[in-house]
């Protein structure tokens, strides 16, 4: 597996694209803006996604999404349906556009826990991560102990529960229930800032002492 980290908006978060080495499918992960970016890159590696996964609902990893969709004809996978209540702005501008070809990504494919999604030949773990939004979910390719952990938890910080229907109890279980257990040597690749490994958060992370 290969992967590229694309900032986008100003919060710079870290839309990914992920490619199976062995069969050149890729997938774009939280498209949140700067779509001409996005495509810019998609070009320049010469990829043409199959599918678009989100994480969770905000705006800034969602905001190109539509975009992304309609340009290489490609359906959306994500968040978990809690999170419909923050993707209602993406829906309505889209019907305010009344450009029906839309329709093949609405409604959206929402995801549950333990489901899985085949990219070429790499599998990716849906794990329903509840706290940052009561929505979110991480991916996890066991295999190549990669996780796109989104706004779960940061190098040295976790996601923000200030926001409606965030929970910061939910948050402290998902990271220690759920995902500190998949192991020390997994790499996280997170919504904001550099990658790190769980290993290293479990130790150094202060929100989790
Ligand atoms: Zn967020």
């Amino acid at each position: 597996m290969n992967y590229f980290i694309i900032p986008v908006t100003s919060l710079m978060q870290n839309c990914c694209v992920i490619c199976c080495k062995l069969t050149r499918e890729s997938v774009v992960v939280d498209p949140g803006g700067n779509s001409e970016k996005i495509k810019k890159k998609l070009d320049d590696l010469n990829l043409k996604p199959s599918k678009i996964l989100i994480t969770h609902g905000h705006l800034d990893h969602t905001g190109a999404a539509i975009d992304i969709s309609k340009f290489y004809k490609i359906p959306i996978f994500g968040p978990q349906r809690f999170d419909k209540f923050l993707l209602k702005p993406i829906v309505s501008k889209k019907e305010d556009l009344h450009d029906f070809k839309f329709s093949n990504c609405i409604p959206y494919n929402w995801l549950e826990d333990n489901d899985k999604l085949e990219v070429g030949s790499l599998t990716f773990e849906v794990i329903h991560c509840p706290g940052h939004t009561p929505g979110h979910i991480v991916y996890f390719y066991r295999k190549g102990r990669i996780l796109i952990s989104g706004d779960v938890i940061f190098n040295g910080s976790i996601g923000r529960t200030d926001f409606p229907r965030s929970n910061y109890q939910d948050l402290i279980n998902s990271i220690k229930i759920k995902l500190l257990p998949l192991g020390d040597d997994i790499t996280f690749i997170p919504g904001h800032g550099s990658v790190s490994t769980l290993g290293y958060e479990r130790i150094n992370n202060p929100f989790l002492n």
